[in-house]
């Protein structure tokens, strides 16, 4: 008998042996196609300059305390993401993973505005339909109702307005800039109800992830947030866990929208699994106000700034950027894209076919036309998935909302090391997990 804690306690997973490349492997020897682990793994398996960057970096030494020292790997890693991220994100502060990102988000703004002399700001907005992680802050942050419920009465209160999901939000008749319009109307009246001076940030994911699958925000939604919250003072934070770190095709998601927040969260592809690490990094101002405020940023875990998650990040970031993988993300995902369209265009219940880059979803629906999701009773997602899995294929569904304001989808993510052949058997692979299961 197991005594590891499974998080699926009725149907523990089975065992991994090996990973190799885009496969991940079992006991049995049963190969998996792996498009599916949350947006981490985006340069697959046995990446010899990311392994050798971390013996490298356990042979000097595997940890220190950030109380006492800086390491070479972080100050290294530091100076490549801010040179890269966009113009104004001037500082890193590193930690083991995503929500942790976004907790030190949260508090970093919170502290800010007190340092600033504005203690009354301590409101968050965020948007319905998204994710933002499982930490307290982070949960009551996010959007997704199923992942929420049991822990509603232990969440800080956040107010949601709707996210930017053209597919379901735009009206008949309705232009794209309406539309925009129409959400930065929302998101003004309720900065507004708020009291536009106790409200400290709003947070958005540029592109949605987990809860609505691959959604990237139309026209100027992002440029006309950006304006809104600079006329009210507000922090901009943009949660780029899961759509950062090249999965777009840029670096950082927001570069295609031209748009800098105040503080980003990045993690998963940071590490691209090799380790767990995460930060968050944030303007100038906002450092400095600290740096000659108190001097100390009240939010630290014993982990934060892990040499060797440093380390390993950095070799990450030298792939993507000196060894130019990230330039093979927009064609591979131009080719992803046209061989759902090929496969999935007419499909009677496949209602969108979406994303950007290596981050694709398609969305199920019982009817193209009206766009009706199926009943969420029905577990449409969670067959799908097993039924991938029994086809080889690991990707990341997830069931639509009982209000029927989202459908079920697919999330695709897979590494950015993959060739023509495996997308083909990529969508051969979903093609007959649909066809098993509708
Ligand atoms: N933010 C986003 C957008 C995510 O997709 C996730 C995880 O899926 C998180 C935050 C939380 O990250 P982690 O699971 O590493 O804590």
């Amino acid at each position: 008998m197991s005594h590891v804690f499974p998080r699926h306690s009725k149907a523990p997973p089975p065992m991994v042996s090996r990973g190799d490349g885009a496969y991940l492997f079992d006991a049995a020897g049963a190969s998996y196609l792996n498009c599916g682990d949350a947006a981490v793994s985006c340069l697959g398996h046995g990446d010899a300059h990311v392994t050798a960057a971390i013996k490298a970096q356990l042979d000097r030494v595997a940890f220190a305390h950030t109380g006492y020292f800086t390491s070479a790997p972080a100050e290294a890693l530091a100076d490549r993401l801010v040179a890269a991220a966009p113009e104004g994100l001037d500082r890193v502060y590193f930690v083991s993973g995503g929500s942790e990102a976004v907790e030190a988000a949260l508090k970093l703004a919170r502290q800010y505005s007190i340092e600033v002399g504005q203690p009354e700001r301590s409101h968050v907005i965020a948007r319905r339909q998204s994710y933002h992680g499982n930490t307290l802050g982070a949960l009551a942050t996010g959007g997704n109702a199923a992942r929420r419920a049991p822990f509603d009465p232990l969440l800080m209160k956040v107010s949601h307005v709707s996210p930017c999901y053209a597919y379901r939000g735009q009206a008949e008749g309705e232009t794209e800039a309406q539309y925009v319009d129409r959400l930065i109307a929302e998101l003004e009246a309720e900065i507004e109800a708020q009291g536009p001076e106790t409200v400290m940030a709003f947070v958005a994911e540029p592109v949605v992830g987990a809860t609505l699958g691959a959604v990237p925000a139309v026209g100027k939604y992002f440029a006309r947030v950006r304006a809104l919250c600079d006329q009210y003072g507000i922090l901009l934070i943009f949660d780029e866990v899961m759509c950062g770190m090249g999965r777009t095709g840029t670096l950082f998601a927001s570069e295609q929208h031209g748009v800098s927040p105040d503080i980003c969260a990045i993690a998963k592809g940071l590490g691209a699994g090799y380790q767990p690490v995460g930060a968050m990094l944030c303007s100038a101002r906002i450092h400095d106000t600290i740096r000659d405020g108190s001097g100390f940023f009240q939010h630290g875990h014993t982990y934060l700034g892990h040499p060797v998650a440093c380390a390993a990040a950095l070799a990450v970031v030298e792939r993507l950027l000196d060894d130019d993988v990230l330039g093979r993300v927009t064609p591979l995902g131009d080719a992803l894209h046209d061989a759902l369209t090929e496969r999935f265009g007419q499909h009677p219940h496949v209602g969108d076919i979406r994303g950007v880059g290596l981050f694709r979803a398609i969305e199920l629906v019982q009817d193209r036309e009206t766009k009706a999701p199926f009943d969420p009773s029905d577990k449409v997602h969670a067959r799908l998935k097993a039924a991938a899995f029994a086809q080889g294929l690991i990707c990341y569904p997830m069931g639509g909302s009982m209000d029927g304001t989202r459908g079920d989808h697919v999330l695709l993510a897979p590494p950015f090391i993959l060739d023509d052949s495996d997308v083909g058997l990529l969508v051969d692979r979903l093609d007959a997990a649909v066809r098993a299961v509708l």
